[in-house]
């Protein structure tokens, strides 16, 4: 089933489509040439999912979104406290190739900006066997989950033309913050800035930063811990350079453009997102990269401060109708075609807030339901806060299961959700047992045959007579009397003396008991089945009130024909015992299957 979260991102993207403004970026001359129309967007959960819309096969340089994934390798080679030594934590203010260097230290006010970048390529270390440059490409190619190359083209394009970073290596060495020589780092900077990638790659990337550094599909710890906390501060302080406020303020999420036309968001915990799209604003991000975050955060609620409620929601449970049978009691043959059939209907229980993730969890677990499961019952009185987003998806949902023949129903106490939701006429119910009675009701309806749905039952039909011969049940018949009562009558009261065996022909009754005033219904009783001599087991007394839901017409074994026939025809008497009893036991025994499925789940 197509997820409607693919749905969101695709309106999102035909919607910004329109969007023109801004220039691809010209300093590179091998990168002026691309096409400015390309766009994509893919979003990635920390737990391995990806949604992607547009261009996602197209590759592009990875540019400056290479700087805190190398910031990210010094920290963990050397630790904070000798990076920190070279390299502020603070954001500049400035443009992305500004001179922020500190007046007396040389030192550069972050690594997000070129020169905090080149100095932090300038620390990696080379390892046995590997140069700084190979370390730096594994170490990408770890968090984006697929081996990533260099674009040699780019690569030598930038290292003919890159005067003013050539310029700002030679000022680090003079001051001492590159030890080395500076021409290699250098070099090695732009080799990382060369790296190819999709937005797909992006995304993983950025998840792995959301999944504390532990790429969400190998599993691969990509980056350490402390370097990722480290990473997301500076990108949240630093990462839009000139333009950091207004996106914190915005967005609200640790970001990092490149001037290639990628940007990345990381939503610590949640997700990782990645748009790409050529044309840059003034600041050298993509104009529609800067708007898709925008729309994104806003519409999904993922700026930090509001994303911070997101941890709590969850979907609570996901199960089939046969882990909470109603009390409505069945036939034989309707418990076996809901013992088979019963997977059909399944309620998913949600809890906390539907922000973008207990939005996005509840999507996906109803759009990775068997396709066989046609009744879907979203059980939403356990949810807080609902935004404009998952509303939609929730009607986008409905709407799609509709075009398969499938049915949304809810569970929904205030209304509230159901309101935004449910059309007239559907399925929507305040309590769990209502709908559970209702599903199983329509399974028996679209599978069983028309003997099950039977709406009329005569007492040669009777299950509970089945051991007995025709002649037998003619010779009880005769004994009945017909009775006939409407809605709401009570045909037992607590408390009353053994009154017969009461045969259902035609509707249905309720029995309850008042436990604490309330009065707690047990089962609901249709054709085909026998109340009253339960009684007998009690000490004579009636311990539950029955009550008749809407028609109800009867046959009565009263209490004096039974004590006549013991009397003249004590043989019969006892084959009827014998049978009231098996079909006890049946009951009794169906009821501690479905009492151990309970505490089973
Ligand atoms: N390679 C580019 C440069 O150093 C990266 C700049 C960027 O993406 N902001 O100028």
């Amino acid at each position: 089933m197509r997820s409607p979260i693919e749905g969101y991102l695709r309106e999102l993207h035909a919607d910004l489509s329109r969007l023109r403004g801004g220039v691809p970026y010209q300093g590179i001359p091998a990168m002026a040439g691309v096409n400015p129309d390309e766009f994509a967007i893919a979003l990635a959960t920390v737990d391995g999912h990806v949604y992607q819309v547009g261009d996602t096969q197209s590759e592009f340089s990875i540019q400056s979104i290479s700087k805190p994934f190398s910031y990210g390798l010094a920290l963990d080679d050397l630790g904070a406290g000798p990076v920190d030594e070279k390299i502020d934590v603070e954001p500049s203010g400035d443009a992305f190739n500004e001179i922020s260097l500190a007046r007396d230290t040389g030192r550069p006010a972050n690594a997000m900006i070129n020169a905090g970048a080149i100095a932090a390529v300038s620390l990696i270390p080379e390892a046995p066997g590997a140069t700084r440059f190979e370390r730096i490409l594994e170490r990408f190619s770890l968090c984006a989950g697929r081996q990533l190359a260099v674009s040699e083209e780019i690569y030598h394009s930038e290292a003919q033309t890159g005067h003013r970073n050539r310029a700002l290596a030679y000022l680090l060495r003079s001051f001492g913050i590159i030890e080395t020589d500076p021409t290699r780092a250098l070099e090695d900077y732009f080799r990382a800035c060369s790296v190819m990638v999709t937005t797909p790659d992006l995304a993983m990337m950025a998840a792995t930063l959301a999944n504390a550094g532990s790429h969400p599909v190998t599993g691969v710890q990509a980056m350490g811990l402390d370097a990722v906390q480290r990473v997301l501060s500076v990108m949240t302080t630093c990462g839009m350079y000139d333009d950091a406020g207004a996106w914190m303020s915005t967005v609200g999420l640790p970001a990092k453009s490149g001037v290639g036309g990628g940007l990345i968001a990381v939503l610590p915990g949640q997700l990782g997102l990645a748009v790409y799209s050529p044309p840059l604003d003034a600041h050298g991000s993509s104009v529609r990269g800067v708007a898709a975050c925008e729309r994104m955060s806003r519409d999904m609620g993922l700026h930090f401060v509001r994303a911070a409620r997101i941890g709590r929601s969850t979907v609570r449970g996901s199960y089939d109708v046969r882990a909470v049978p109603s009390a409505v009691r069945h036939s034989q043959a309707e418990e076996e075609l809901l013992d088979a059939q019963g997977y059909r209907a399944r309620i998913v229980e949600l809890t906390g807030d539907l922000l973008f993730a207990g939005t996005e969890s509840m999507v996906r677990a109803i759009t990775e339901l068997d396709p066989e499961v046609e009744l879907v019952l979203l059980d939403v009185r356990r949810v807080d806060e609902t935004d404009a987003v998952a509303l939609a998806m929730m009607c986008e949902l409905r709407d799609q299961l509709a075009e398969e023949g499938r049915v949304l129903g809810l569970i929904d106490e205030a209304g509230a959700t159901s309101s935004h939701v449910c059309a007239e006429g559907d399925p929507l119910f305040t309590t769990r047992t209502e709908a559970v009675e209702w599903a199983e009701e329509q399974l028996l309806a679209r599978y069983g045959g028309e003997h099950l749905s039977a709406t009329e039952v005569d007492i040669p039909d009777f299950d509970v007579l089945a051991p007995l011969s025709t002649a037998d049940i003619a010779v009880l018949e005769e004994l009945m009397v017909p009775l006939q009562v409407q809605d709401g009558i009570f045909l037992r009261k607590t408390g009353e003396n053994f009154g017969g065996v009461y045969f259902i022909l035609s509707g249905k009754v309720t029995t309850s008991t008042s436990e604490g005033g309330h009065l707690v219904r047990h089962a609901m009783l249709g054709p085909g089945m026998t109340f009253g001599e339960i009684a007998l087991g009690s000490g004579g007394d009636q311990v539950t009130q029955v009550t008749a839901r809407g028609p109800v017409r009867l046959k009565l074994l009263g209490a004096q024909a039974i004590e006549q026939l013991e009397e003249q025809r004590p043989e019969l008497a006892l084959r009827l015992w014998k049978a009231v009893a098996r079909d006890a036991y049946t009951l009794v025994e169906q009821n501690l299957r479905e009492a151990a499925v309970r505490i089973g789940d």
